[in-house]
């Protein structure tokens, strides 16, 4: 028993912690494909909590599964307040949001005839994802030895569960060499993103991200690209080599985990002067007023909810 106190949403109820459990011939657990979204609710001000983008994190839930053909028995709506309920019942003022919709256990061959679709959801607290000090000071990143998946091998527009095995290798791969991230090319050796995250470079005076190819097509992606604009950058979506990131003035991963997290070195090199950049640094914070509801022209990227007296647990990175 790991005397966590959070339930989870299991597909309509909510089940302590240690219950929510799926049976070995679970098909997913066999073949990989599940759909997932990762998702991020913080403390705002007042007595107030936000979910970011949860809208858009429920249609790519969906967006997924119409790619993989999983049929969730739930509607958007359902998944929705589920999610807020959620919240709410686990008495968590910020959060990270893990639903899972995944192929259950029937049959074992290959097709999923028609084994159940289940659909959990578990919300926890979780810090900052890549480390201490990774947010203000910056992380060190590896160019991997494995490529992302290329686009007719894989549905890198879906967060398939089975993608994240090129991940998990990338992410063991990095960090048992020492570095807190690593990053991955596409098949034609051009920097596609990090294990988790989007990437971004900064250079002569242009924001640059490689387009939607290969790689997920990240919310906080799209948030700091409309604050960028905003603040007049210039962006460009355009493919970068790995040198020309070696020579960036300033590179950042994003999302939901990452949030904004400069890099400051890749493979040995330092980026820029080794720290975050006056734009990264910009961005960032531009970012955490808008998710902590500082910023009004952004309100309608939060679902808020009321928090009650939060449950408290030791553990913050379950
Ligand atoms: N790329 C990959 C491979 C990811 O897993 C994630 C995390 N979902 C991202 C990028 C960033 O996406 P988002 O900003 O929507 O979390």
């Amino acid at each position: 028993m790991s005397n966590i106190p959070y339930k989870i949403w299991f597909n309509g109820k909510f089940v302590p912690w240690d219950e929510a459990n799926v049976h070995t011939l679970t098909h997913t657990l066999h073949y990989g494909l599940a759909v997932f979204e990762g998702i991020r609710a913080y403390k705002c001000d007042d007595n107030r909590s936000a979910v970011f983008r949860l809208k858009e994190h429920v249609d790519r839930l969906y967006s997924s599964a119409h790619i993989a053909n999983i049929k969730i028995p739930f509607t958007k709506e359902q998944t929705t307040e589920a999610i807020l309920e959620l919240l709410s019942i686990n008495e968590l003022d910020a959060a990270y949001i893990r639903p899972i919709a995944y192929i259950g256990s029937g049959k074992i061959g290959l097709h999923p005839g028609d084994n159940p679709i289940e659909l959990a959801i578990a919300a926890y607290p979780w810090g900052t994802y890549l480390g201490e000090g990774a947010l203000s000071k910056g992380i060190t990143t590896k160019i991997s030895s494995l490529t992302r998946m290329g686009v007719n091998s894989f549905m890198t527009k879906a967060k398939i569960s089975g993608n994240y095995v090129n991940s998990v290798m990338a992410k063991v791969e990095a960090t048992s060499l020492g570095f807190d991230e690593a990053i991955l090319l596409d098949n034609e050796g051009y920097v596609a993103e990090g294990s988790g995250e989007n990437i971004f470079i900064f250079r002569n005076g242009v924001l640059k991200t490689p387009p939607l190819t290969s790689v997920l097509e990240g919310i906080t992606r799209d948030a700091v690209i409309q604050i960028a604009k905003e603040e007049g950058l210039n962006f460009e979506a355009e493919r970068f080599t790995r040198d020309e990131l070696y020579i960036a003035d300033e590179a950042f991963f994003t999302g939901t985990a990452a949030e904004i997290t400069p890099i400051r070195e890749v493979d040995k090199r330092t980026i820029g002067q080794g720290k975050p950049g006056p734009i990264t640094k910009k961005l960032q914070s531009r970012f955490f007023d808008i998710v902590q509801g500082r910023d009004p022209k952004y309100i309608d990227w939060l679902e808020f909810f009321f928090t009650t007296t939060p449950l408290k647990v030791k553990n913050e990175s379950l």
